[in-house]
């Protein structure tokens, strides 16, 4: 039996943050000022991260994505994978920014990977490397094509746009999806970047995005799951997909599966929860198993009903993307 919150959505995503430290800077998510990382003893192990997934399994969790901070970055997720799928997680996939890749890959695919997202914020390689403050496309695109050439095909790539940076790039992107034949997304910037620049000015919308790449190729509508966070198109007269993640302009909390952990074992009940619940000094304070998914029960059942970025009281979390894992 899934979870269920109060407004009766039923919870079966998890995302796992394995780490917040993260080998790029992406202007939208993290500071150029060096930041303060968590101290490694406050970060949980392996056998506590194992621990937390096996209880949230047993709650009915189906569905899970590790990521970060770049989750590559932390030694042990391979294993970490191929214990999550020994756990019986039907959807085992993970988001990174590709960097390390190309000499990963392999390791994830043998750990039992399902599906990988990789994110891609420009085409162009001086871009890219402004965006990201790493000069690190070369690597980024062999990853890609890596993961292209595996049974991870088709591939997500993850783009986020910021007006006035890389909004001119739509075109190239869908272009992209239908050469390389892979899924194309693009997700709303949201107020969860370390430098508080977020406006809504600098929100590229997926309706915008929808109507340029549409005045150059048709599109046709693909069902999706209720809880998927992407509106998906195929090209009516080519390869590749394209999804849009509209979090700003059309939010879909409505339909929200999902829950977060945190890299030091905070559970987030949504992307832009004020506070976050402990349960690390739960696994550390001798806590049963069966207390924890009693806890975890009580704090999914008060999950939000919305994140609130449009309502006119809305504050940003304290915790920015990079703590709290996309
Ligand atoms: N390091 C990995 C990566 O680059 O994909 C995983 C973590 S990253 C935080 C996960 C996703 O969050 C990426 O696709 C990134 O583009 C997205 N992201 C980060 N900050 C964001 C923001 N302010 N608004 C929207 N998406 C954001």
């Amino acid at each position: 039996m899934a979870m269920m919150d109060k407004f009766g959505r039923p919870i079966t995503d998890l995302r796992i943050s394995v780490t917040d430290r993260c080998n790029f800077r992406c202007v939208y998510c993290r500071s150029a000022d060096p930041e303060n990382h968590v101290a490694g003893h406050e970060l949980l192990n392996w056998n506590e991260f194992e621990r937390l997934a096996r209880i949230l399994i047993g709650l009915g969790i189906r569905k899970v994505r590790v990521t970060g901070g770049e989750p590559l970055v932390r030694d042990g997720v391979e294993d970490f994978i191929a214990a999550l799928k020994g756990m019986g997680v039907s959807d085992l996939s993970i988001t990174t920014n590709g960097h390390l890749l190309p000499e990963r890959l392999e390791r994830l695919l043998a750990a039992g990977l399902d599906r990988i997202n990789i994110s891609l914020d420009s085409l162009d390689a001086e871009k890219f490397e402004a965006i990201t403050r790493t000069k690190s496309f070369g690597k980024v695109m062999a990853g890609i094509d890596a993961a292209q050439a595996s049974r991870l095909k088709p591939v997500k790539i993850n783009a986020v746009l910021v007006r006035g940076i890389n909004d001119d790039e739509v075109e190239a992107f869908a272009e992209f999806a239908r050469d390389r034949d892979l899924i194309m997304r693009f997700i709303e910037f949201m107020p969860l970047d370390a430098d508080r620049h977020w406006s809504r000015e600098l929100v590229v919308t997926a309706a915008e995005i929808k109507r340029r790449i549409e005045a150059r190729w048709p599109m046709v509508p693909i069902a999706h799951e209720r809880s998927e966070t992407a509106r998906k198109y195929r090209f009516a007269d080519g390869r590749g997909e394209i999804g849009l993640v509209a979090p700003v302009s059309q939010p879909f909390c409505g339909q929200c599966s999902r829950i977060r952990i945190t890299a030091d074992g905070k559970l987030r009940t949504c992307l832009f929860s004020t506070d976050d619940h402990d349960l690390k000094s739960m696994l550390r304070n001798g806590h049963s198993d069966n207390q924890i998914a009693e806890d975890i029960r009580g704090a999914v059942h008060e999950k939000e009903k919305g994140h609130r970025i449009n309502e006119p009281d809305f504050h940003p979390p304290s915790r920015t993307m990079v703590f709290i894992g996309g």
